[in-house]
């Protein structure tokens, strides 16, 4: 254990996490974790892309120990407590990161970026593990993910969770207080969890990778205080704030109604990224310019429309403009209805970026009306479509890549060789509710050589009826021209 020890110790400033004067103070943490008496310094002469490695070694000594069960939500509880042995102090991050950024943005979210990884906040053999494609489909590259990175509690756990006292403390997993959290069975343990503290437009917030990074440099911004989410005039300036800030990342916002809105309403935060999603991609069906603003009408599966400007505070004026009339905007004549006794449901996605000297604002319209037929949401995939995603369409959804669940993993391998006839999908419960699909699927080309990229495709292509389920003008002709007319009539009446 000595010399793992020494190569943890070694990963540590190697990668700038500790420096020489630390290694005493680190060595003795290890100690006491481990339940040692005596540590030996060596020398240790190797470079590792990841502390994977020495945590598997340390990890299996702790569970012959009897220091951690031998169940993976408490070995992640344990081995997060060994790489807070190595962290260095919040303050010192903090401070790094503001260095690096008076000089450069990019390096500063680099260096953050990187210790994230090397802390192993981010569980990169994890995330790597999910299954990623992309495939042309209408509108553009469409992209999917499966997300297997999200570990499974194992019956031992899920029996201690029932047990486990709930705290209101951190009140959820975004609050600033998680930082240096041990965790509990129902809690991730968060001692090598460090923020940075922003000012977007002079309010606070905090600056934070996602530990799942379901793209590039996934980070989320959160408000300093627990408060709901709220989309407003002061969302487009937070936003627009921070593409200022770190023009190499976009941002956006999730919408802050139920059913259009992400999974969590009651913190407010943002998420952005250094990533470029389908929907950058997608062509524009028409322009139309407002004073110094270029307005782009995307072709879309989802709704949107483009602001372009030099001038930030003309785009957060439209924006908020736009937004207070598609909050009382109603046609029947296409099922959109602002209000039902009272109660709300328009709202926007909102989206923004820096490209050059432009700022960009991506309007993305929703509703999460709900009637009889549709008790989801009219907006919102349909039942048809829910053996594949049942689940709001978020912001990342929005923007075409689809993060689905680790169970299709399975059924999807099953699905194959019910494809090539070598397996029946009647002897799967779990394939029960994709019958209806295979039933259309079924008779095209299937060989074992094209199963797998086929069948994606067909995933593809069921998503995107996903998005367009839950865009509120279609793409048809009378629905654009809707669409069209309602911009250029909110656009009119701005002051
Ligand atoms: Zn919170």
């Amino acid at each position: 254990m000595n010399h793992e020890i020494n190569r943890l110790l070694n990963y540590g400033l190697q990668n700038g996490m500790i420096y020489e004067d630390d290694i005493d103070y680190s060595a003795n943490l290890l100690v006491d974790l481990l339940k040692l008496d005596t540590f030996e310094k060596e020398d240790i002469d190797e470079k590792l892309e990841t502390a994977n490695d020495i945590i598997e070694n340390i990890l299996s000594y702790a569970v012959k120990k009897g220091l951690v069960e031998d169940s993976v939500v408490f070995k992640d509880l344990f081995d997060t407590k060994l790489m807070n042995c190595i962290m260095p102090r919040p303050s010192e991050v903090i401070n790094q990161f503001n260095n690096l950024k008076e000089v450069s943005s990019k390096d500063a979210t680099d260096y953050f970026y990187d210790l994230s990884v090397a802390s192993n906040y981010i569980r990169k053999n994890r995330t790597d593990k999910n299954i990623r494609f992309k495939k042309f489909y209408k509108y553009g590259d469409i992209e999917i993910t499966i997300n297997l990175s999200k570990p499974e509690k194992d019956p031992k756990a899920i029996a201690l969770a029932k047990n486990q006292k709930s705290s209101n403390y951190p009140k959820c997993l975004l609050c600033k207080e998680n930082v240096g959290f041990a965790g509990n069975v129902n809690h991730p343990a968060r001692q090598n969890h460090r923020i940075i503290p922003l000012k977007l437009n002079g309010d606070n917030y905090y600056f934070q990778y996602s530990p799942y990074v379901y793209y590039n440099e996934h980070c989320i911004i959160f408000n300093k205080e627990h408060k709901p989410m709220v989309v407003n005039k002061e969302t487009f300036e937070h936003l627009l704030s921070f593409v200022e800030q770190f023009p190499h990342y976009l941002l956006g916002s999730n919408a802050d109604l139920p059913i259009v809105g992400g999974s969590i309403l009651s913190h407010d935060h943002y998420q952005g990224g250094n990533y470029e999603f389908p929907m950058d991609g997608a062509k524009v069906f028409k322009t139309i310019t407002h004073r110094d603003i270029q307005i782009d009408f995307l072709q879309w599966p989802l709704s949107t429309v483009r602001l372009i400007s030099k001038n930030k505070e003309h785009i957060i004026h439209l924006s908020e403009h736009i937004l207070n009339k598609w909050i009382n905007y109603s046609n029947e004549d296409i099922d959109i209805i602002s209000h039902t006794e009272g109660t709300r449901h328009n709202t926007i996605t909102p989206i923004a970026r820096k490209k050059g000297d432009n700022y960009e604002m991506n309007l993305v319209f929703r509703n999460n009306r709900t009637t009889e037929e549709y008790p989801l949401g009219i907006f919102h995939p349909h039942q048809e479509l829910h053996h594949i995603k049942k689940e709001n369409i978020g912001l990342i959804e929005v923007m075409g890549l689809a993060v689905l669940p680790a169970r299709l993993k399975d059924e999807l391998t099953l699905l194959e060789k019910c494809l090539i006839n070598e397996a029946d999908i009647n002897d799967y419960e779990s394939l029960e509710k994709h019958k209806d699909w295979f039933e259309e699927i079924k008779n095209q080309e299937w060989t074992k050589d094209n199963v797998k990229d086929q069948l994606q495709y067909e995933l593809t292509k069921v998503f995107v009826r996903v998005l367009e389920d839950a865009g509120v003008f279609k793409l048809d002709e009378k629905s654009k021209k809707y669409f069209i007319e309602f911009i250029e009539e909110a656009i009119e009446g701005e002051e």
